[in-house]
């Protein structure tokens, strides 16, 4: 496994993979890896001759000053996972080598980027699309690999293909959870004990919901939803929404699509979790 810090090292050095006829997949993380990213870096490793993981906090997705510097960083731990994991590259880059000058590009992801995560990250969008684009632009792999745990993401960074015309195939992985059913995030860690044990509770009332799914329209679902919440109080929950799986508009009638996601965001403590069902 190579680690690599700078873009010119990991061109030149794809460059010559890429003569050799290998197709590269690509598996973008912040780092912190757990599970969740390990599923995705696993595919990638089956379906391609190369794969290339790149480990990158980035700061222009992040609206919260506070979030950023407390975001976890493990970058040892990770450096040993990614080789059990027999990733070709680690493409580890500093906030200089990314972002040498302000970038001032803005994308128009609307209206994609104007609901749930979008609504109360501002500009984390943009950000994911400004970071996302100097990944691809770097590296430009054959196939990207994201996790449905971030399904407005997923969406987003496929809109965002077909916006800049990139020749890669999004690769969608579903959500990787804890036994208790808790989706994994590398934010868990930031838990206390006693948030980490009433934490599920989040998973089980998306389960629920899907259950009541067939006694319920979609906005007396996602009122029972709320109400489940609001009995427990220490769950903040920021948003429910049910949407569809390419526009992420507000579903009215379960008909009017083929797949339905319930996406939910919910502080408990200090902590702010995101977690979300696909309707069957
Ligand atoms: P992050 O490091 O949080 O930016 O995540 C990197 C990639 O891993 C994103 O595509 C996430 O959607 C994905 N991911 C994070 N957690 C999980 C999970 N629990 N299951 C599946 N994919 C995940």
């Amino acid at each position: 496994m190579e680690i690599l810090e700078t873009k010119k090292e990991i061109t030149d050095r794809l460059h010559t993979v890429r003569l050799d006829g290998s197709d590269i997949g690509l598996v973008p993380t912040m780092g912190a890896l757990h599970n969740g990213h390990a599923s995705l870096i696993s595919r990638a490793r089956e379906e391609n001759q190369t794969v290339v993981v790149s480990v990158f906090v980035n700061p222009t997705q992040f609206n919260d000053p506070q979030d950023l510097l407390k975001y976890p960083r493990t970058p040892e731990r990770d450096i040993q996972l990614l080789g059990e994991l027999q990733v070709d590259f680690v493409f580890i880059p500093g906030e200089k080598e990314m972002y040498p000058e302000p970038d001032e590009r803005f994308f128009d992801l609307y209206p994609l980027d104007a609901v749930m995560e979008g609504k109360y990250r501002k500009n984390h969008f943009n950000g994911v699309a400004q970071i996302v684009t100097k990944l691809f632009d770097t590296i430009a792999p054959d196939r990207a690999y994201f996790g449905q745990k971030d399904f407005q993401q997923l969406v987003i960074v496929k809109r965002l293909v077909q916006l800049m015309g990139y020749n890669i195939s999004i690769v969608a992985c579903p959500i990787i959870r804890e036994p208790d059913g808790l989706a994994m995030s590398s934010r868990n860690i930031r838990l206390s004990p006693e948030e980490r044990q009433i934490a599920p509770f989040i998973s089980q009332t998306l389960f629920k919901a899907n259950k009541l799914k067939s006694n319920y329209s979609p906005s007396e679902l996602k009122q029972w939803v709320i109400g489940q919440f609001r009995k427990r109080k220490a769950f903040k929950l920021e948003y429910f929404e049910i949407v569809d799986d390419t526009e992420l508009k507000q579903v009215k009638e379960w008909s009017e699509h083929v797949i339905t996601v319930g996406c939910i965001a919910v502080h408990l403590g200090k902590v702010r979790l995101i977690d979300n069902i696909i309707f069957n």
